[in-house]
């Protein structure tokens, strides 16, 4: 009778899971992804789509045809819950899916719990796919607009910046009208980057006519208003929520062991420490042994040493321990043909480093659109 492996979430380790499955799937296996989109948004192209740099399809991998060259079946729903006693995934529309092992690549969303209204009010970065049909007609109000729409982006951090950079020259460029806002709660934008990469990118903000609010949380979102901490408040046509990782609820309720922020607590093989037969990566897990910040680099180098353990695990095979890089590099784009690139305490910036962005962004996706190398 085969066994079912069940992969819940199309991110960034998934994908790699697949691809390597299509070069070599494991006999006697059934495997099943649950992925509510056919599609899966490349985060660090992101910004070039909504600039208008890149198109829907460049920055989007087909999570079908991976399922089909990897003979495993896509089933369109969310995961929700879960009874690891029963080894059972609860769906987003009820139904249920039994599994042997299952891996969890689900990533995060922003983190706005703290802010009362905010899910009333504003859209999240995250889910992409109802993020960019939003910011589509985000684009076509601003060109229609009778004045110029106050757009607010909560979230001083490296996506909050290069979303705002490249919203405000996708409107300008196209004759919209909207004023921007940058709204951050630590005093400086970046805080995880070095001061050069701050000034650079402040200077850029300035020079776009992009306002900055730095240095006050903000506390709740009502219609048209958020209130800060302070109770100064700032008035909004729409707010974009990009603040940093939030977790999904239903692991802890589904009592897998969580930290105190509600990721899956993982050990150096990505299994999770509660139950042996669940892994998790990406944003959703945190190493216990080795945590690092939630970025893209992390899930993605993530990819082979998952694939690799499943394989062991499904075998019953020693499971191999992975030690991820100690720091990641960020290359931050502007939306004006340049980047700044910034690792640990060093930054260089210009031309040359979009390019160099660039090329690492198109050879990423070429390799899960079958066209680039096989290993
Ligand atoms: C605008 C922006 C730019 C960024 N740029 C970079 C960058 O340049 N470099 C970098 O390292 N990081 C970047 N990041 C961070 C990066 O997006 C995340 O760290 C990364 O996507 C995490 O990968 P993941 O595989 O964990 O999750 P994701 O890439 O988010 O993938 C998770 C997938 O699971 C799906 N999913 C979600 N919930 C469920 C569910 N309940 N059931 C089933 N499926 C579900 C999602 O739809 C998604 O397809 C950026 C983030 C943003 C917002």
């Amino acid at each position: 009778m085969s066994r079912r492996l069940l992969l819940a979430g199309g991110g960034h380790s998934h994908i790699e899971v697949l691809r390597r499955w299509a070069l070599a799937p494991e006999p006697g296996i059934e495997l099943v992804l649950l992925s509510p989109d056919r599609h899966a948004a490349y985060s660090g192209m992101l910004p070039g789509h909504i600039a208008g740099h890149y198109s829907h399809t460049d920055c989007h991998i087909d999570l079908d045809a991976l399922c089909d060259a990897a003979g495993a079946t896509r089933i369109a729903t969310t995961v929700a819950g879960l009874d690891p006693l029963a080894r059972r995934v609860i769906a987003g529309d009820g139904s249920t899916q039994d599994y042997d092992w299952l891996a969890i690549n689900v990533g995060s969303t922003p983190a706005t719990a703290g802010i009362a209204g905010s899910d009333r009010h504003g859209i999240a970065v995250k889910p992409v796919a109802r993020f960019l049909a939003h910011w589509e007609e985000l684009r076509a109000a601003a060109l229609s607009a009778p004045r110029a729409l106050e757009l607010v982006v909560v979230g001083n951090g490296a996506a909050g910046v290069e979303v705002v950079l490249a919203m405000q020259r996708r409107i300008a460029g196209e004759g919209g009208r909207a004023h921007f806002t940058l709204v951050g709660d630590s005093p400086e934008l970046l805080p995880a980057h070095p001061a050069a990469v701050r000034r650079r990118f402040a200077q850029k903000l300035k020079d776009r006519g992009i306002r900055l609010r730095m240095g006050l949380p903000v506390i709740r979102a009502s219609a048209g208003l958020l209130k800060f901490a302070d109770d100064s408040s700032l008035t909004f046509d729409e707010v974009l929520w990009i603040t940093g990782a939030g977790a999904p609820a239903w692991p802890r309720t589904s009592g897998l062991e969580c930290d105190e922020r509600g990721f899956i607590r993982i050990d150096a093989t990505l299994r999770s420490l509660s139950h042996p037969e669940v892994f998790a990566s990406g944003d959703v897990a945190g190493m216990v042994d080795a945590p690092r910040p939630k970025s893209g680099v992390y899930a993605v180098r993530q990819g082979p040493p998952l694939h690799d353990n499943l394989r062991c695990a499904l075998r019953g095979e020693p499971l191999r321990e992975y030690r991820p890089q100690r720091r990641a590099l960020a290359l931050i784009s502007s939306s004006d043909g340049s980047a700044v690139a910034s690792y640990g305490p060093l930054s260089w910036q210009g031309e040359w480093v979009w390019r160099w962005k660039e090329r690492i962004d198109r050879g990423f996706m070429a390799r899960y659109r079958g066209n680039s190398d096989k290993n």
